[in-house]
């Protein structure tokens, strides 16, 4: 995938920000210049790439705001100050040696990133839970995928992902629940809109609180009240069974559950759903009948059904769709999770969460601990289960936790509750944060900080929304002393003693994921870096050399789970975290803006990219700010009782009354006037998935006053 010739490095590679893993074709000339194009023929994105993409190799180039050497304080008091890498990795051996003796294994954890390599995440994961003796490693796929993960495992038996890219040609109905793809992952949606504009009768439903882009080729847009997901989505699971347009015989054959689930949808009446969603019952009977009369139904969805404390019942309520209209296991159809970032998938492929174990295996499975200890050499593996992303900081803020270890992740502008995530990062004994952008505002409370190798400056694997795996190569040299994640790690483990840490290349890391996943459901060890390099990437499970790599999940309708049968699951009760009050009567929903990624720390270096939205804003609906006397325009507080943050007020009737939308992307340091999203989010999660809750907080928004 890399060759070069006298004056010009090429090199086939994937874009590091989204989960739709689009192809980049890289050149580098002879001065060191970055250029870069769609790949044409990408099975992907088919020469396509979004603003984000495309503008990837300003990132790389523009290396003002790298970290390009290590740096230590000796003690909270002291700043930090440049050190070799062998002071920096004998420190964070020596302090984490300290805590372990101490206070045990559990007085240390990791925090990584849906962003890291499949290589840096299976080191990370041996490290800590086969070496130091915890399962404290989690990671920001937590804030963002977890409950899909859970709605997957309990529906399927597997955290799979069932459909390809290529239904989307095929399909006849989208749904689109709770994401903007438009916006978020936007080469996909190009495919749905090239394919709706191809074949004007596909039918398009979405169904979100606002009124986005992705909104512009529906053929019905449910404006619902935010929180009312399963509602919604139960109720046209009503009228589906009430028309008779439900798949007996993939019920009787293949599922379980149904006559469960038709009680509890028969508890509401279409009337009462639409009154709880505040949308017009003839639009609920509308989405049923598109959805009864598809041929091939695909359904997606990402944040604004994960990012609940009722995530997984979200994500049950949504599948349930596909399973009784046995929309599942065949061309166009089946229950599309989209991923947010652009490894999420492989991190849980090698087990990267609190847990998880290694090829998705159970953490809290005894069986499974020992089939990974013994491959791994060790004795055992830690029985107790790890803190969760949300857990991590509290822990860190009761003192629970001594040592946090922070990789390619910014938790002080991307967790929720973030005054509290400032308070327990300035409280910790010991973090080191290993990123490559001093920008990140998790930065300044390191006591160690440790640059790392960027985008295109090391080679490893990434797994997209759709199990495909593809490999990206080296191309340039990191800035500096940074190094590759996968080098600091292994000369961290070495330091600690530990055995199975001298890999001499960084496939061999690669093989040795391979190996474990040998005999499971995601099956990858016909792979290798050479295959991978030579056919391009391959969607798994790939269990023989031979095998070309499975496109769809099942097609033989034979499900993971026990009996071999879907589980059509029923929701229960439901509860947000926050309560709406008269003090705090507006529900706050927070998500991404098009030419952004996460906390900015590499988009917001990209001038292109900062001109399309320059600063935070609040959308509220011109009904709301009239209440409060606010002109478009003007500055306005956000607040409720864990923060506050300073904005200004755009009025758009493309918010539902009663509801306001703040970006995510601004932290402190990009933005004087603290457009900290992440102040007003609540911490409380989803009983099964973990999964914070970011999509509904009660705020109240004031005209602001010069004081
Ligand atoms: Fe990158 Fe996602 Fe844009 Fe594709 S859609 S270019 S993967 S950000």
């Amino acid at each position: 995938s890399t060759f070069s010739n006298k004056n010009t490095i090429k090199a086939n590679t994937t874009c590091s920000y989204c989960g739709v893993g689009c192809g980049i074709e890289v050149s580098v000339d002879k001065k060191g210049k970055i250029e870069l194009e769609g790949i044409e023929d990408h099975p992907v994105s088919r020469g396509m790439l979004c603003s984000k993409g495309r503008n990837l190799n300003y990132v790389v180039q523009d290396q003002s705001d790298r970290l390009t050497y290590p740096q230590m304080r000796w003690s909270k008091s002291h700043p930090l100050q440049r050190v070799d890498w062998d002071t920096a990795i004998d420190r964070a051996a020596a302090v984490f040696k300290t805590f372990i003796e101490k206070h045990g294994p559990d007085s240390v954890g990791f925090y990584i990133s849906g962003q890291c390599l499949t290589e840096e995440y299976y080191l990370v994961n041996k490290l800590t839970k086969g070496f130091i003796g915890t399962n404290n490693v989690d990671t920001n796929s937590r804030l963002c995928m977890s409950s899909a993960v859970m709605g997957y495992v309990k529906t399927l038996g597997e955290d799979s992902v069932p459909i390809a890219y290529e239904d989307i040609e095929i399909a006849d109905t989208f749904l689109i629940a709770g994401a903007n793809p438009a916006w978020c992952h936007p080469i996909l949606y190009r495919r749905i809109e090239q394919h709706k504009e191809k074949n004007p009768d596909t039918k398009i439903i979405v169904i979100d609180p606002r009124v986005t882009d992705s909104c512009s080729h529906a053929d019905l847009h449910l404006q619902l009240r935010p929180g009312t997901d399963i509602t919604l989505l139960q109720a046209i699971g009503r009228v589906l069974i009430e028309n008779g347009n439900i798949d007996l015989n993939f019920i009787q054959n293949h599922a379980d559950g149904f006559e469960s689930y038709k009680e509890e949808v028969f508890q509401t009446s279409i009337a009462d759903a639409a009154q709880i969603c505040a949308i017009p019952e003839t639009d609920i009977r509308l989405a049923a009948q598109y959805i009864g009369n598809a041929k091939a139904f695909l359904s997606m969805w990402t944040m604004g059904l994960n990012q609940s404390t009722q995530g997984v019942n979200n994500n049950f309520a949504l599948i349930n769709l596909n399973l009784i209209t046995g929309q599942i296991g065949k061309p166009g159809a089946g229950p599309f999770s989209l991923t947010g970032q652009p490894n999420a998938m492989g991190g849980r492929e090698v087990g990267g969460m609190a847990t998880l174990l290694a090829a998705h295996r159970n953490q809290a499975n005894p069986e499974h601990r020992d089939e990974v200890a013994k491959f791994w050499g060790v004795d055992s593996m830690p029985d107790k289960p790890g803190l969760t992303a949300t857990q991590m900081f509290d822990a860190l803020d009761s003192g629970e936790l001594k040592a946090l270890w922070i990789i390619c992740t910014n938790p002080s502008v991307s967790m929720p509750d973030a005054n509290l995530v400032d308070r327990a990062l300035k409280k910790a004994k010991f973090v080191i944060v290993q990123d490559i952008s001093y920008k990140s505002d998790t930065v300044k409370y390191a006591d160690l900080v440790l640059p790392a190798a960027g985008w295109l400056e090391k080679e490893g694997t990434m797994t997209n929304s759709e199990r495909r795996i593809s490999y990206l190569p080296k191309v340039v040299d990191a800035p500096g002393e940074a190094l590759p994640d996968n080098e600091i790690l292994m000369r961290f483990a070495r330091k600690m003693g530990y055995h199975g840490f001298d890999f001499e290349t960084i496939q061999d890391i690669y093989l040795e994921h391979c190996q474990l996943t040998k005999g499971t459901n995601i099956d990858i060890s016909g792979l290798n870096y050479d295959r991978l390099k030579k056919e391009g990437s391959v969607q798994w499970p790939v269990p023989s050399e031979g095998h070309p790599g499975t496109k769809r999940l099942f097609e033989d309708k034979v499900f993971y789970t026990p009996n071999k049968k879907a589980q059509i699951l029923t929701t229960g009760i439901s509860n947000q975290g926050d309560m709406i009050s008269t003090d705090f009567p507006l529900i706050l929903t927070t998500g991404r803006i098009r030419d952004q990624w996460h906390t900015m720390t590499r988009t917001g270096k990209v001038s292109k990219l900062n001109k399309h939205i320059a600063k935070p804003y609040l959308e509220i609906h011109p009904a709301d700010a009239k209440k409060r006397d606010i002109a478009d325009g003007s500055p306005v507080i956000v607040k409720n009782e864990r923060g506050e943050v300073k904005v200004t007020a755009t009025l758009t009737d493309k918010i539902k009354q009663g509801v306001v939308f703040l970006p995510m992307h601004w932290g402190k340091i990009l933005e004087s006037n603290f457009g900290r999203a992440n102040n007003l989010t609540n911490k409380a999660f989803d009983p099964i998935s973990k999964q914070p809750g970011f999509k509904y907080s009660a705020v109240e928004v004031e005209k602001f006053v010069k004081p």
